[in-house]
């Protein structure tokens, strides 16, 4: 297949172009690297089946020669992001989804859409299934994410049902893993990074909110099994393994051997109390399952911010 992967010098966007050479697809990445780095895809360079245009998907997309399918993975996606640059990811969201939608409907593309667990906002039903229509705040910090992202399951649906575009939605959940950037703000960069320096790791709140962590290979091994299925009802992709923020951060402290300990700090507005995706929808329509566990994905990562941060 020859695919446009909006997003695609980004952490989960470069994986994915990894995954889909590997699987002998023709792959163009489309960025505007607002959040991400051609040190992602530099590795890629000379591959004559990938290629890299420069360019925000904000404004009109035009693409030559055919394409298979659009992968829309383009949006800032940390919470430190939801402050500085919060009308790029609304825009992003809305307008980049419409056209890259206009452009897999032009091209009689199959198009799937990055979604996130945020849709559910501040659940208030636990463990999330599809079936839940969430708990947002409109007008929060956090709303311009998960508003965006909400808007652009809608119109994705508008496309499938007035213009029958074949389309796919994945709910991401936390996911982790090489080439997330030291200074993003999410809390596997935040707690590594500080850990390896020997400082505390700084827990908002008491720690006691629950999130569910997915290495960055199991989730994309799912989000290629959706493109390749029949469905278009979205899908949770995640890891149910749920652990509070503060046993999170004394397990980086264990792994990386940090005496640092912990310092608490003010929790974020909006911040959700509790997240662990149901994936039965994933087991049983894709057959997918997450493979690598927290501790042995934690000590990859480990690896790599350790590797970037020598001198
Ligand atoms: P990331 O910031 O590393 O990647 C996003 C990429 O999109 C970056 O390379 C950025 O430069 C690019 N981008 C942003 N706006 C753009 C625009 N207007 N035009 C072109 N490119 C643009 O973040 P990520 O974690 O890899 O997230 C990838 C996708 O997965 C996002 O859509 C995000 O919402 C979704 N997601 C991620 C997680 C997670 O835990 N990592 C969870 C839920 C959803
Ligand atoms: N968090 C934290 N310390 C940090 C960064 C984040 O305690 O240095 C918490 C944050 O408040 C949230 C959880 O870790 O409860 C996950 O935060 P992240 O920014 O990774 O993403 P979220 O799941 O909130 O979108």
């Amino acid at each position: 297949m020859r695919i446009l992967v909006t997003g695609g010098a980004g952490f989960i966007g470069s994986h994915l172009c990894d995954r889909l050479l590997a699987d002998g697809h023709e792959v163009i990445a489309m960025d505007n690297l607002i959040t991400g780095s051609t040190d992602n895809i530099a590795h890629l360079a000379g591959n004559r089946r990938f290629k890299f245009i420069h360019h925000d998907v904000t404004d009109y997309i035009y693409v030559p020669g055919r394409l298979d399918a659009v992968m829309h993975l383009a949006s800032p996606a940390s919470p430190v992001d939801f402050d500085r640059i919060p009308i790029q990811i609304l825009k992003v969201g809305s307008l980049g989804t419409h056209n890259t939608l206009g452009l897999a409907w032009g091209k009689a593309a199959r198009f799937l859409l990055a979604s996130t667990s945020e849709v559910y906002g501040d659940p208030l039903v636990h463990p999330q299934p599809e079936s839940y229509w969430g708990n947002v705040n409109p007008i929060g910090v956090r709303g311009v994410y998960d508003e965006a992202k909400r808007f652009a399951e809608a119109i994705t649906m508008a496309y499938h049902r007035i213009h029958a575009v074949d389309t796919r939605i994945i709910r991401i959940f936390n996911t982790y893993g090489p080439r997330m950037r030291l200074d993003d703000g999410r809390v596997v960069p935040n707690f590594i990074g500080q850990a390896l320096q020997g400082r505390p790791l700084t827990v908002y709140g008491d720690g006691g909110q629950t999130r569910s962590f997915c290495y960055v290979s199991d989730l994309v091994d799912g989000m290629v099994r959706l493109l390749m299925s029949d469905e278009t009802g979205p899908v949770n992709i995640g890891n149910p393994l749920e652990v509070s923020i503060r046993t999170f951060a004394e397990t980086i402290n264990r792994l990386t051997g940090n005496a640092g300990g912990i310092v608490y700090r003010p929790l974020p507005a909006d911040d959700p109390k509790q997240r662990r995706p149901d994936i039965t929808r994933a087991r049983t329509l894709l057959g997918w399952e997450p493979q690598v566990g927290l501790e042995d994905g934690l000590a990859r990562t480990i690896e790599y911010f350790r590797a970037r941060m020598q001198p």
